[in-house]
C-alpha cells in the first residue's frame, strides 16, 4: 500500500476573464475519502478540470502536488500517469475507441500492463457492469447509469493512487449506487486509494465513508469536518454556508 498525499494549495482558476476558484487547499492522503460538497455553482466541476488540466480552463496560482510531482506543470495523460483519475460528471461517447483499447494506452499505474485483460472480467463482475459492453466503443450507447459503473470499472482496473470523482452518484439508482460506493471504499484499502468525492448529496457518503468533508462556495472551502458535516449540510442546506 502506498502512503501518499495529493496536495492542493491555494488553487486559484478559472476561465478567462473570470477566476471561479479562489484559493482552495485541501490534502488527500492515501486511504483516505475527503467530500467535496457545494451548491450548484460553487466550482466543484471546475475543480475536477483544473486537477486534470482540461484545455479551456486557466491556473492563477497555487500548487497541486501528488507525491511531490507537480501536477500543474504536467500534460493531461502525464497526470494520469503519475496515478491521478478522474471519473467524470458526464462521461463522453468516444466512437472508435474500445475500452479496452483506452485501458491498455492508460496503463495500470505501478503495475504490469498484461493484467487489463482479466482485471477488467473482474471488475466488471464486482461492479455489476455488463459484459456485453466490454467490446463497445467507450461509453457509446450506454445509459447514465452504466457510464458511471464504467468509470467504476476503469478505476479498478487502473489503480489509481488518487481519484477525483465528479458527481459519481448522479443518475444512478439505489443499486448501482451501492455497487459503485462499494468499489471504491474497497479500494481505499486495496491499494490505499486516495479519494476527493465531489457531491451535492449525502447519499453517496452512507455507502463511501468520508473521513474528512468539505464545503465548498463561491470557490473556496468554508467549512470542513468530519462526516457529520454532510449530516448538517443534509439537514440545513448551503444558505449558512454561501
Ligand atoms: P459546480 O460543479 O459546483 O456546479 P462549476 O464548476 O461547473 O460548478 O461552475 C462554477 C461556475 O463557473 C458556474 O457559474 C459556471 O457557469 C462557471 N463555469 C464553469 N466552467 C465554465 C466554462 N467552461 N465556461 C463558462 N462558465 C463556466
Ligand atoms: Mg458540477
Amino acid at each position: 500500500m502506498s502512503a501518499g498525499e495529493f496536495v492542493i494549495e491555494d488553487l486559484r482558476a478559472g476561465i478567462p476573464g473570470r477566476e471561479i476558484l479562489k484559493g482552495l487547499s485541501l490534502t488527500v492522503r492515501s486511504g483516505e475519502v475527503h467530500a467535496v460538497m457545494g451548491p450548484n455553482g460553487s466550482g466543484k466541476s471546475t475543480l475536477a478540470h483544473v486537477l486534470m488540466g482540461r484545455p479551456g480552463y486557466e491556473v492563477l496560482g497555487g500548487t497541486v502536488t501528488l507525491d511531490g510531482v507537480d501536477l500543474l506543470a504536467l500534460p493531461t495523460w502525464q497526470r494520469a500517469r503519475a496515478g491521478l483519475f478522474l471519473a467524470m460528471q458526464h462521461p463522453i461517447e468516444v466512437p472508435g475507441v474500445s475500452l479496452v483499447e483506452s485501458l491498455t494506452a492508460a496503463r495500470p499505474v505501478g503495475g504490469a500492463d498484461d493484467g487489463v485483460g482479466e482485471r477488467l472480467h473482474a471488475e466488471a463482475a464486482r461492479i455489476g457492469f455488463d459484459e456485453r459492453f466490454l467490446d463497445r466503443p467507450l461509453n457509446v450507447d450506454l445509459s447514465g447509469g452504466e457510464r458511471k459503473r464504467n468509470e467504476t470499472l476503469q478505476l479498478g482496473v487502473l489503480r489509481p493512487k488518487f481519484a477525483v470523482l465528479d458527481e459519481i452518484d448522479s443518475g444512478l439508482d439505489v443499486d448501482a449506487l451501492a455497487d459503485v460506493g462499494r468499489r471504491v471504499q474497497e479500494a481505499t484499502g486495496e491499494w490505499g486509494l486516495g479519494v476527493l468525492a465531489i457531491t451535492h448529496f449525502r447519499r453517496l457518503l452512507d455507502v463511501l465513508h468520508a473521513d474528512v468533508v468539505h464545503v465548498l462556495a463561491d470557490g473556496r472551502v468554508v467549512a470542513t469536518g468530519g462526516s457529520e458535516l454532510a449530516e448538517t449540510v443534509d439537514r440545513t442546506g448551503y444558505a449558512a454556508y454561501t
